[in-house]
């Protein structure tokens, strides 16, 4: 659809053939009026028709001059009467005039506001206002206007992506006006050291964005050297000079582009990554497989609306006491049968919900099917049952987690013992010091506390040691090399000997074949956990097979 105010601009792409039209309907009402007996009728009232509409068109420059045109044909070129030829007063056809001028002038300064405010409108919707960069949508645009380079298919258009990841440290110490010019100075550096000067777009909060023509990954690399080069170098801020931490991301715009966001989203993504990495002076390429990070945003958003709709359950996979073969408790794990798309693994899932506040909901859901678990089992004879949920480091960030679960104990009538809490090892430690509370709180009440996929952080078991933990799981990698692996072999031994002097308990998780189970057997792991004793299994297969093998699962 034409948009209406495009209209008003017509008259500076058509200027002359505009001014002459509004001289021919001066002359037509000069006619008309004349034609009808002069101006004692009321027809000079038509005069206003194209004084409003030079007025519209050319603003109050054109209302005025046309009033005036108007004036002087229906004044002094016109008698009062054509009939007798009388002429008219002077100061009737300057009142006349007066009132032309007066409606030119109010009319063309409404017209001029309006295309002003419309102008600023239409500005703000495609530049960025405290730069003036152009902003997301224009990139959009521009994308999305790119010539097809199918035929080409040597080269592509590339996205690079520029980030400033310490834009909020910037803006706290020294203000949002800060910022701004460094994002300016920025836009500039990159105008100038990309080849063909292409504009530089601000696509959010702390990234720009500039578009490479036609250009393959190791022209890219190369046409980036320079801006790499001065983008490490500090700006002046007034007397002082800023360094700004920058990261770069790239993503391949590939041929009939559609959706133009999706490669702005892949580009931030590949910043992100690249911030994640602390990859700073290195290009990090959106490759095909982050594809699925929209799919997962998407995933994210329809897990709330899984888990009211009962799409999620629980799945237990019992630990066995590896001395007797005993069933000794189970680790809860989550799945999600979503409608659409089957079977979700948690690992699709789990780190999204990680990255949200969700989490908190998922592991409140996970613990309360889990303790409803160990009161109906209980009730069936299967006594003293203890089950560990998974939680995340950002649950002990909550800070009524610690009262929650004892509130979740109670409303099932579950001891502390019966339930174990297992935190990955990898994000623990950064969390460990602000959590240390809630974790003795918990451990107050008897809960036992475990270190998930031991081996793959960095924490000692010593510092462990210090801490309310109980129990460690040494993780599946260590495990699946048992018994050959003579490496795999050595550390597992050493952890089992060390945490045991330091009295806790070692679960070995991921346990598949009789050979490395017997090995776990006879360098004293406390409970083995794996494919070997059982898979994952829903709450009433588990009772079944309790029931069968009398809850001695493994023969010894
Ligand atoms: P995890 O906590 O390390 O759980 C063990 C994973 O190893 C489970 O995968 C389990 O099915 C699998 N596994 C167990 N024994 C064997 C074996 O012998 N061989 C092999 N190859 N795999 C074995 P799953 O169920 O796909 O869960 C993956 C991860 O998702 C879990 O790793 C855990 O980090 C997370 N997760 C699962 N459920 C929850 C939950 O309710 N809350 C949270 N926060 N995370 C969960
Ligand atoms: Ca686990
Ligand atoms: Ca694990």
């Amino acid at each position: 659809m034409t948009d209406p105010f495009e209209l008003m601009n017509w008259h500076k792409k058509t200027k002359y053939p505009f001014i002459l039209l509004i001289l021919l309907m001066v002359a037509g009402v000069y006619f008309f009026v004349y034609a009808t007996g002069g101006v004692k009728y009321v027809f000079p009232h038509s005069m206003y028709l194209p004084i409003i509409f030079s007025a519209i068109v050319f603003g109050i420059a054109g209302g005025l001059l046309s009033a005036i045109l108007g004036g002087i044909v229906l004044g002094p070129f016109m008698p009062i009467d054509t009939m007798t030829g009388e002429t008219q007063q002077t100061i009737n056809w300057l009142y006349r005039m007066g009132f032309f001028a007066l409606v030119g002038s109010i009319v063309g300064f409404a017209s001029d506001r309006m295309l002003f405010y419309v102008k600023q409108i239409k500005w703000l919707a495609n530049y960025d206002s405290t730069t003036g960069l152009p902003n997301r949508i224009s990139m959009e645009n521009f994308i999305q206007s790119l010539p097809d380079l199918s035929e080409k298919n040597r080269c592509s258009h590339f996205l690079l992506g520029i980030a400033l990841s310490n834009a909020d440290e910037i803006e706290m110490h020294f203000g949002a006006n800060a910022v701004n010019q460094v994002f300016s100075h920025l836009a500039c550096l990159a105008s100038s050291e990309l080849p063909s000067n292409p504009s530089v777009y601000r696509l959010g909060h702390n990234c720009l964005g500039v578009v490479l023509l036609e250009t393959t990954e190791t022209d890219m690399r190369q046409k980036t050297e320079n801006l790499k080069k001065a983008l490490q170098k500090p700006f002046a801020f007034g007397s002082l000079h800023l360094h700004g931490d920058i990261y770069l991301g790239s993503v391949v715009l590939e041929s009939a582009i559609n959706e133009p966001g999706k490669y702005i989203e892949k580009v931030r993504y590949a910043v992100s990554e690249a911030t994640a990495k602390k990859q700073q002076g290195e290009i990090v390429v959106c490759s095909e497989h982050d594809a699925r990070i929209r799919e997962n945003i998407e995933l994210l958003g329809e897990l709330m609306d899984g888990l009211q709709a009962g799409q999620l359950t629980m799945h237990y996979q019992p630990k066995v006491i590896t001395q007797t073969g005993y069933i000794y408790g189970a680790e809860a794990l989550m799945r999600w049968n979503h409608p659409v798309r089957g079977k979700i693994p948690p690992n699709l899932f789990i780190p999204r919900a990680e990255e949200s506040t969700l989490i908190d909901q998922i592991t409140y859901f996970a613990m309360d099917q889990a303790l409803g678990q160990i009161a109906t089992w209980e009730q069936n004879g299967l006594k003293g049952m203890q089950i560990a949920v998974n939680i995340s480091t950002r649950n002990l960030m909550s800070h009524d987690f610690d009262k929650t679960v004892r509130q979740l104990l109670d409303s099932h009538g579950v001891k502390g013992e019966n339930l174990e809490l297992e935190i990955t090892e990898n994000s623990f430690m950064e969390y460990v010091e602000s959590s240390l509370e809630k974790l003795t709180t918990l451990s107050k009440s008897n809960i036992v506390l475990s270190i998930d996929d031991f081996g793959t952080g960095y924490s000692s078991l010593q510092y462990l040691a210090k801490l309310p933990i109980s129990v460690i799981k040494i993780d599946q990698a260590f495990i699946r090399g048992l018994p050959n692996n003579v490496g795999a072999k050595y550390i597992v031994e050493a952890a089992i000997n060390l945490a045991h002097k330091l009295d806790m308990k070692v679960v070995a998780e991921g346990v598949e074949t009789l050979g490395a189970y017997d090995f776990l057997r006879n360098v004293g792991c406390d409970i083995i956990q794996g494919y070997y004793a059982s898979r994952p299994i829903t709450a009433g297969e588990f009772n079944t097979l309790y029931q069968e093998c009398g809850g001695r699962l493994l023969q010894v």
